[in-house]
């Protein structure tokens, strides 16, 4: 069963970041970034295949001298995700990484040296075929702009990108998408929103320095998920301080949770109550780690109680309720069989797989 789609996205330009379409009706694209040292080519590579297990869709590295800048060369060529670099003070770093294969830079226009420096990167993204994303963030806006609006206002944000965005096109360049962030969720919010109505261009999210896993993907997801009820957005990056194949995780849970796409199983599952008898964490635990390979868009229930457990989740594919001793496996509400407690979980994983090969047929 799927969510019904309740949400209209904003129609922006298309751009290619690789052979990733972003915006202009294209469906999300999920992004991350490496925190690997970009020289180290092996290392870098291993985690961007690890990201594209996940469901990443587009991957960016730090290209903070001119080695990292130039391992884009045999990262690009084997990596599985386009690969954007990521460069802060020194236009020459962005030069060499598109000359090697990066198909996208994340550059702040107003840092990178003055207009030929500037000019000299959007030129080589421009016979490249490369796109740009550049992004206002609240922390490091010019002086004029937070005097003018006082603070780094949303207003004060769009105003920033729409001048990095008016630099770009002074140069003939098309291949834009755009960020705004302030440390302010709400600020964010308000940015996107702003940015948005004055604006067709291609739009990537993300709430900055968001935090730990937990506090992170929470706020995270009230910032974003506001944005992409709101219709707004066509590419994003959930920040955590954490593994980044957990961000794909939390971005992926999000669009999940909005209606806006879904990837493997959705595992539901109750809080546990004074009725509970049985370990639900432990099983909880491992039917995430069995079910992980998992790509058919199965909704499971992993629930606590044989009374109440199939009715509360009559709208799963398949189900286990466990109780003392005993469980039973269930599928849209109805009870197939009870098991021993000690098999809940092999009989689970069989009923799973019944259940992926009746979606291969339908
Ligand atoms: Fe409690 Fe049962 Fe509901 Fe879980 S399914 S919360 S154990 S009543």
């Amino acid at each position: 069963m799927t969510t019904p789609h309740l949400v209209t996205r904003d129609k922006t330009r298309r751009i290619m970041v690789g052979r990733v379409a972003v915006g202009g009706g294209a469906p999300l694209a999920v992004q991350s970034m490496t925190n690997t040292d970009t020289r180290d080519v092996a290392a870098t590579l291993a985690q961007i295949n690890r990201l594209a297990q996940a469901g990443c869709h587009i991957v960016r590295c730090a290209a903070p001298d001119m080695t990292a800048a130039l391992a884009f060369g045999p990262i690009c060529a084997a990596s599985p995700l386009p690969v954007i670099a990521d460069i802060h003070f020194d236009g020459r770093l962005a030069v060499a990484a598109v000359e090697n294969g990066a198909a996208g830079l994340r550059i702040n226009p107003g840092n990178i040296g003055d207009q030929r420096a500037v000019d000299r990167v959007v030129d080589a993204a421009k016979a490249h075929g490369v796109s740009i994303r550049v992004g206002a963030n609240g922390g490091s806006l010019p002086k004029d702009l937070l005097q003018k609006h006082g603070g780094p206002t949303p207003a004060a944000l769009v105003e920033a990108v729409l001048g990095h965005v008016a630099m770009l096109e002074a140069r003939g360049f098309e291949a834009i998408k755009v960020s705004l962030k302030s440390s302010n969720v709400l600020d964010t919010i308000a940015a996107y929103r702003l940015f948005a109505a004055q604006s067709d261009r291609p739009l990537h999210l993300g709430v900055t320095e968001a935090g730990g896993l937990l506090a992170g993907a929470v706020k995270s997801a009230v910032g974003m998920g506001a944005l992409l009820l709101d219709g707004l957005g066509d590419t994003l990056r959930v920040s955590l301080t954490a593994d980044p194949a957990r961000e794909v995780e939390a971005a992926w849970h999000m669009l999940a949770a909005c209606g806006l796409g879904r990837r493997g199983v959705e595992i539901i599952s109750c809080p546990t109550c004074g009725r509970t008898e049985i370990d639900l964490f432990s099983l909880l635990a491992a039917a995430e780690e069995a079910l992980a390979g998992v790509s058919e868009p199965l909704r499971v229930a992993i629930m606590g109680c044989v009374v109440n457990g199939p009715g509360e989740a009559a709208h799963a594919d398949v189900g286990i309720a466990g109780g003392r001793g005993v469980g039973v496996i269930f599928a849209k509400g109805r009870v197939l069989k009870k098991v021993a407690e000690a098999d809940l979980l092999a009989e689970f994983i069989k009923a799973v797989a019944v259940a992926q090969a009746e979606y291969r047929q339908n």
